[in-house]
């Protein structure tokens, strides 16, 4: 039988575990301070903790489910993990530099699912097809990894590797939990931002459960038909409610809500401009606009004129609207561009 996780656990369930070991409470958070604040590598670094109880830890968990397969450096500072998962899927996470932005940040964006089910016509990942949902313990070692392997920390983090993390519900918020525990790596619920493809209903338990975090919706076109054909989600879950639901239902005291646009050639005219401002003219949001990456797919990317003419179209809206500018392409670490490098050398080889 394979190891379980460590870092699956809550606190709640590690105190359980240190119970069922005649072991004291607050061994749990001696746990998760070694685990996130000190970021061991083995069991045997935990050094207040006896011989004979790092043993039995041991004979249960392991501390690192997944393995770092390749870490590549792009020329603009982008840096992208490849790690393989006990049971042979690959995932990948990136590091940004976005030193260009005020807070000269650092971002983490991290995978929720091996592959991804959602089907979309211009992403990378979809073209792997659905492997499986990440444990937490699987989505929380990639940034203990990264952190160990950069030395860097206080990251912002995103869920916007591979995956739609609103089908990995669970998981997803549980990690997100644990990287906001106070004796963990403690980054703040404004620091991290969970980005799905539009899934209404997990959108409205997000709401309703008082979720802190960021949220981000890829909406990416301003007509059912389209979008249709764009993203398979908009099928069971049309964008014409989402719009709804935000209006309806996002408190105003939160951040607000980012509207991630990837431009394309053909979901960029006045048109789309004015559906766009019509859609959200009463809705506490924020614009996110992503030239289209290049990648194994048939749309055609926007010259920097039609796209900076979409923008003058928009900028009479009263929100937010930022361009994200495009790290580690030479490295196909951009959005929409993370595939797994094994799976796509095992298609050139086919
Ligand atoms: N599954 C989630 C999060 C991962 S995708 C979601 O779809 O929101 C993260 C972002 O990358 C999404 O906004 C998606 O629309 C965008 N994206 C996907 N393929 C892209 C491409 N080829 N070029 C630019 N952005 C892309
Ligand atoms: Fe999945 Fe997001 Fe890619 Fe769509 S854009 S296939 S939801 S990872």
């Amino acid at each position: 039988m394979p190891l379980r996780i460590i870092k699956s656990l809550s606190l709640a369930e590690a105190e359980d575990l240190f119970k069922r070991m005649n072991e004291k409470d607050y061994r749990a958070r001696q746990l998760f301070n070694w685990l996130y604040e000190k970021n061991i590598a083995s069991f045997h670094e935990m050094s207040n903790f006896s011989k004979e109880l790092r043993n039995s830890l041991e004979r249960e968990f392991t501390v690192s489910p997944l393995a770092l397969a390749e870490h590549l450096k792009s020329a603009d500072g982008t840096e992208k993990f490849l790690f393989s998962t006990h049971d042979g899927n690959y995932i990948e996470s990136v590091l940004i530099r976005n030193e260009g932005s005020d807070d000269g940040r650092i971002t983490v964006c991290i995978s929720s699912q091996a592959g991804c089910p959602m089907g979309c016509r211009f992403c990378q990942t979809a073209k792997i097809g659905f492997r499986r949902n990440l444990e937490t313990g699987e989505i929380l070692d990639q940034l203990c990894q990264i952190r160990r392997v950069t030395g860097l920390r206080n990251n912002n983090i995103v869920f916007m590797g591979m995956g739609e993390p609103f089908m990995n519900y669970g998981n997803v918020m549980k990690a997100a939990d644990i990287m906001n525990y106070s004796f963990g790596f403690h980054i703040s619920v404004r620091k991290i931002t969970i980005s799905t493809s539009g899934l209404t209903d997990r959108i409205e338990r997000f709401i309703e459960e008082k979720r802190p975090y960021n949220l981000a919706i890829s909406l990416n076109d301003t007509e059912h038909e389209k979008r249709l054909a764009n993203m398979p989600v908009e099928k069971k879950y049309p964008f014409i409610g989402i719009a709804d639901l935000l209006q309806r239902k996002f408190p105003v005291s939160r951040n607000r809500v980012t509207i991630e646009y990837v431009m394309r050639k053909d979901n960029i005219s006045r048109e789309d401009a004015q559906r766009l401002k019509k859609m959200f003219r009463y809705g506490r949001i924020k614009l996110n606009l992503i030239p289209l990456n290049r990648g194994d797919h048939d749309l055609e990317v926007p010259s920097e004129e039609e796209m900076k003419g979409f923008i003058r179209e928009l900028e009479s809206m009263d929100i937010p609207i930022s361009v994200r500018k495009s790290f580690g392409g030479d490295i196909a670490g951009a959005c929409g561009q993370l595939s797994g490098r094994m799976y796509s050398n095992m298609h050139s080889i086919e």
